[in-house]
């Protein structure tokens, strides 16, 4: 009978009671709702909790008859007969008990199977808003050690309240059958038992929760430093020393907390076996007392099991003592997941959503607003059109809005005013699947999944053949890449794509896109972070589309920009200007500023992009870029 094991403890920690829940029978309603469906499986369960704690006692109440009719009797077969029939008990109860844990455990995994598919479902309905705003970590553990925790809750809290309180009553009916007296006295000294134990219950847990802390420290240097990214810079910066240190000091903390736990739980099974005799004692005398003055009929045998009765009230009492703390901590793991159930979903398919039969590709932004919370505007008054196969590239400061003007098409986020339509029908109003088929995005971060480059492609378009495949990789200027690899197409892209370098991947993901051939490709910042030759070999691969497809383009690199047919300069969430790259020179504003500290800059690193600036004004004589130089 551990006091609080290693996870939870028998208190409650501050912080739990500040967020303890309010039990409601709403919350209860919702948390059985999950039982219903396995109602019948779970009366069976409660019918072996019945039985079993039934048998499980019967030995004890046997003990009165073996030694009544068979020892103080001498008669020798009674008393086999009694033995065998409580060995027989025994072990029926303990195979009632197998079955029960056996079913109790398939209804725990199937509840969380269901909870798990819909919480997953429900994520996967949540909008960019939720994934970018929400810790990565809390969505998973809620999804992996929460759902867990119900498990628990079901095979330990819901079960053992069940079994607990079974074995109680059926124990105090029994002890009250056989002298009520004496059970009162039973009843009177469990308080004498359960005092001490909660008490040295309190400071196992005190040091349980230390040492918690101190696990999590270890397993946090852990996580650090033993992760790829974790392992690099402690290599690089030479830190192996510093960093085993580290790990040492707190592993040897540890190990003395560890030390003290568990001799803390000796003091308690010290004090614990002092108080049990107490009660037997207590019982003796008060059933002597009886039995040689005033009730002749009481018997050895019945006060032998008024003793072995008490003795299995204990662990019950205390269990049931403690499992309000369980039970709190339940609830509250109910109320945490039943909290991220009830986050709404911000964007979803229109009731009667469009699915049209064909797109030709144009977008249209109308005084759109948007911010990701209310406190500030991100976007004001954005307005610009965009004909199908045209394209427009995007410029302005970092965080000037660009990237969160592109997410608005495929309905990453929804605008807060104004609309963004789509051939002409607003966004919110497409079929949310049809309108996301017909957006490519090839973003700075690039994500590929671990498996292989096929697998990868194949995410884009399920019934891609490998002529397509090799077809899309030629003209994102990686076939030569792969062709080269060992094992070509099937090569391992590796955890997040970690084994290939950036430009690597993203040319994959730009064959990607490619094989997904949508109507609109959007390209944001898909060259920066790049050396110049792995960018040069991008701008190859996105030049041609951005000539031929409906695209929107955000760059800071001139190359990229002077291929667009028009270019918006947007600064603090506005267009500040619009034109193309002559037009937007000769205002002397926003673009020229841009221009001359950050195209330039990149003008000078790279011939490639002067042999374009000279492509475009070499054919327009006297249209000299640097004339204010
Ligand atoms: P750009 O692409 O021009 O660098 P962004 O569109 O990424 O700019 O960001 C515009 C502004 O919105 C920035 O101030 C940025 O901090 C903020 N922002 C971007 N993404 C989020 C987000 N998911 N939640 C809150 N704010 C965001």
């Amino acid at each position: 009978m551990p006091p609080g094991g290693r996870m939870g403890g028998q208190y409650l920690t501050e912080e739990e009671k500040k967020n303890q829940p309010k039990i409601t029978p709403e919350l209860l309603k919702r948390v059985f709702s999950y039982l219903r469906p396995y109602a019948k499986q779970l009366l069976l369960v409660l019918l072996c909790i019945i039985v079993s704690s039934f048998f499980s006692l019967l030995p004890s109440i046997l003990t009165g008859k073996i030694l009544d009719d068979g020892l103080l009797k001498q008669d020798f077969k009674a008393l086999v007969y009694y033995i065998v029939l409580s060995l027989v008990v025994t072990l029926a109860g303990s195979l009632i008990g197998v079955g029960e844990s056996y079913i109790n455990t398939w209804i725990a995994q199937h509840i969380t199977f269901d909870m798990r598919n819909q919480m997953y479902s429900h994520l996967q309905k949540m909008s960019q808003k939720f994934f970018t705003s929400n810790n990565q970590g809390d969505i998973i553990t809620r999804m992996t050690s929460d759902i867990d925790g119900v498990k628990t809750v079901i095979t330990n809290t819901f079960s053992s309240i069940l079994s607990n309180s079974i074995t109680l009553i059926i124990a105090m009916i029994a002890m009250f059958q056989k002298n009520w007296i004496l059970a009162l006295v039973g009843i009177v000294v469990v308080p004498l038992f359960t005092l001490p134990t909660r008490k040295a219950g309190k400071q196992r847990w005190k040091l349980t929760n230390e040492s918690q802390q101190v696990n999590d420290e270890v397993n946090g240097i852990l996580n650090e430093t033993l992760s790829v990214s974790g392992q690099l810079l402690v290599k690089l910066f030479g830190k192996e020393k510093h960093e085993f240190e580290r790990y040492e000091k707190a592993n040897r903390k540890m190990i003395s907390l560890n030390i003290k736990e568990s001799m803390a739980g000796r003091w308690f099974m010290m004090i614990l076996k002092t108080f049990t005799t107490v009660g037997p004692m207590l019982i003796y005398l008060v059933g002597g007392l009886l039995m040689m003055k005033y009730d002749p009929d009481l018997t050895i045998g019945d006060i032998s099991v008024l003793v072995s009765l008490l003795g299995r009230m204990y662990m019950p009492v205390n269990s049931l003592l403690n499992i309000q703390v369980e039970w709190i901590r339940s609830m509250a793991l109910f109320k945490r997941i039943f909290d991220y159930f009830d986050i709404p979903v911000d964007i979803k398919n229109a009731d009667n959503a469009v699915v049209p039969e064909s797109v030709t590709g144009d977008v249209v932004f109308e005084n759109v607003e948007f911010s990701y919370d209310k406190s500030k505007k991100i976007l004001k008054d954005i307005s610009f059109t965009l004909n199908a196969g045209k394209s427009i590239a995007i410029v302005g400061p970092s965080g000037s809005g660009k990237s969160t003007i592109v997410n608005l098409i495929p309905r990453l986020y929804d605008v807060d005013a104004g609309s963004v339509t789509f051939d002409g029908i607003d966004v919110r109003q497409l079929d949310l699947a049809f309108l996301r088929n017909q957006v490519g995005v090839v973003s700075q971060e690039t994500y590929l999944f671990n498996g292989t480059i096929r697998d990868n492609l194949l995410y884009a378009k399920p019934d891609a053949t490998e002529e397509d495949m090799i077809a899309a990789l030629k003209k994102a200027n990686i076939w030569d890449f792969i062709e080269a690899q060992e094992k070509g197409l099937d090569t391992e892209v590796g955890n997040r794509g970690l084994k290939l370098s950036g430009g690597e991947k993203q040319r994959i993901s730009i064959a990607r896109i490619i094989l997904k051939d949508p109507t609109i490709f959007i390209f944001d910042e898909a060259t920066s972070a790049l050396d110049s030759i792995s960018e040069k070999k991008i701008q190859d691969a996105i030049d041609p589309i951005i000539k031929s497809k409906t695209s929107i383009l955000i760059a800071h690199r001139l190359s990229t920009i002077l291929a667009a047919d028009e270019i918006l300069v947007v600064k603090d969430g506005s267009i500040a200007e619009r034109g193309t790259h002559k037009e937007l020179l000769s205002k002397e504003g926003v673009y020229r500023e841009l221009y001359e500290t950050q195209f330039s800059k990149a003008l000078l690193e790279e011939d490639t992009v002067s042999e374009l600036e000279q492509y475009i004004w070499g054919n327009q004589p006297g249209d000299e870029p640097h004339e204010d130089d």
